[in-house]
């Protein structure tokens, strides 16, 4: 087993697990360690920056269009990401392309 994090109310270190929830014994402080977990669901981009809705990313390789002959060059910027779930997890329109899917491992967030 890991080590439990200490009680964020009174930063007892004696805190134990009861199912999915931390208990404190000495302020009787319960909480859930699911809040650590939401952290798994961040979509990050190749070098593990966290993007969010409405980010500018650029694609750091050529990307074939499934279902056409068009590539996405390595560079190409794409403004006003979305964040979806799936295998590819950015939902987005790419300038001369149209609306597509990528995956957040193949971008890398441009900070304006
Ligand atoms: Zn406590």
């Amino acid at each position: 087993m890991s080590e439990l994090p200490p009680c964020p109310k009174c930063e007892s270190p004696y805190t134990y697990e009861d199912g999915d929830l931390l208990i404190c014994p000495e302020c009787a402080h319960e909480w859930s360690l699911a809040t650590g977990q939401a952290d798994a669901n961040v979509v990050r981009d190749s070098n593990g920056t966290p993007l969010a809705d409405g980010d500018t990313v650029s694609v750091i390789k050529d990307l074939k269009v499934k279902g056409s002959s068009s590539v996405v060059k390595v560079g190409t910027k794409v403004k006003g990401i979305r964040l979806v779930d799936g295998d590819h997890d950015i939902d987005c329109k790419i300038p001369g392309i149209g609306q597509m899917g990528l995956k957040s491992e193949f971008v890398k967030k441009v900070v304006e």
